[in-house]
C-alpha cells in the first residue's frame, strides 16, 4: 500500500481507523499524539516541553515535530507503506513531509479526510476521558483543540486538495459504515 495521511478534528477516529487500516493491509503507524505521549511517559526532555502544549491544547513547534517525525519515519521496516496519523497539522508541517519524503525518494500518497460532527466529537471525546483518562480530554482543553484544529489544521485540506491527494469520508452514524466506505476506496489502491 502506497503511504496514507490520515487526517480530521479531534476524536474523529484517526487512531482507531489507522489500527484498521494498518491490519488490513500490512502498513506501518507513526501517531504523532502516541509518540509524544510516550516521551512524556518515559520523562525525556521532549516530553517536559510537550507535555505543556499538550495540556494546554496548544500544538507543539513545528520545528520539533518534523525533527521527530523524520526520525521516526526512518525507524520504520523500509519496503511497506506507513499510515501518517496527527501529523501533518499546519501547512509547514504538510511542507516539511513532502520535501522530508521526496529526499527520500518516496510519494506522499493519498489523503484519507474524517468529517464528523462537533456534538458527536465532544460526546466522543468525554467518554474516551472516563475510559482513558487523558489529561487533556477535558471540556476546556477539548474546546481549545477544536479552536486550534479550526484556525491551524483544518486550512491543510485544501493544500491536500490542490495536490490531488483528498479523499472525504463523512461520519454517518456507524463505524462499519465508515470501514466499509474507507476499505473501498483503498483497495481501490495498489
Ligand atoms: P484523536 O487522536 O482522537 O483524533 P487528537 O487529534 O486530539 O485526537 P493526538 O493526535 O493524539 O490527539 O494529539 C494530541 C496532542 O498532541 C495534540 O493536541 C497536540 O498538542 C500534540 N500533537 C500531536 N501531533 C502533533 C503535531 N503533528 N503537531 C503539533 N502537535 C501535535
Ligand atoms: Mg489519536
Amino acid at each position: 500500500m502506497q503511504n496514507i495521511i490520515i487526517f480530521g478534528a479531534p476524536g474523529s477516529g484517526k487512531g482507531t481507523y489507522s489500527d484498521e487500516i494498518v491490519a488490513r493491509y500490512d502498513m506501518g503507524h507513526i501517531s504523532t499524539g502516541d509518540v509524544l505521549r510516550s516521551e512524556i511517559k518515559q520523562g525525556t526532555e521532549l516530553g517536559k516541553i510537550a507535555k505543556g502544549y499538550i495540556d494546554n491544547g496548544q500544538l507543539i513547534p513545528d520545528n520539533l515535530m518534523i525533527d521527530i517525525l523524520a526520525k521516526t519515519y526512518d525507524a520504520q521496516p523500509a519496503g511497506r507503506g506507513v499510515i501518517f496519523d496527527g501529523f501533518p497539522r499546519t501547512i509547514a508541517q504538510a511542507e516539511a513531509l513532502k520535501q522530508m519524503l521526496a529526499e527520500r525518494h518516496h510519494n506522499m500518497g493519498v489523503m484519507v479526510e474524517l468529517i464528523v460532527d462537533e456534538e458527536t466529537l465532544m460526546a466522543r471525546l468525554l467518554n474516551r476521558a472516563k475510559e482513558q483518562g487523558r489529561a487533556d480530554d477535558n471540556e476546556e482543553t477539548i474546546k481549545k483543540r477544536f479552536a486550534v484544529y479550526h484556525s491551524q489544521t483544518e486550512p491543510l485540506a485544501k493544500w491536500f486538495e490542490a495536490e490531488g491527494m483528498r479523499h472525504t469520508f463523512t461520519w454517518e452514524g456507524s463505524k462499519e459504515q465508515m470501514l466499509s466506505k474507507i476499505f473501498n476506496f483503498l483497495d481501490t489502491l495498489k
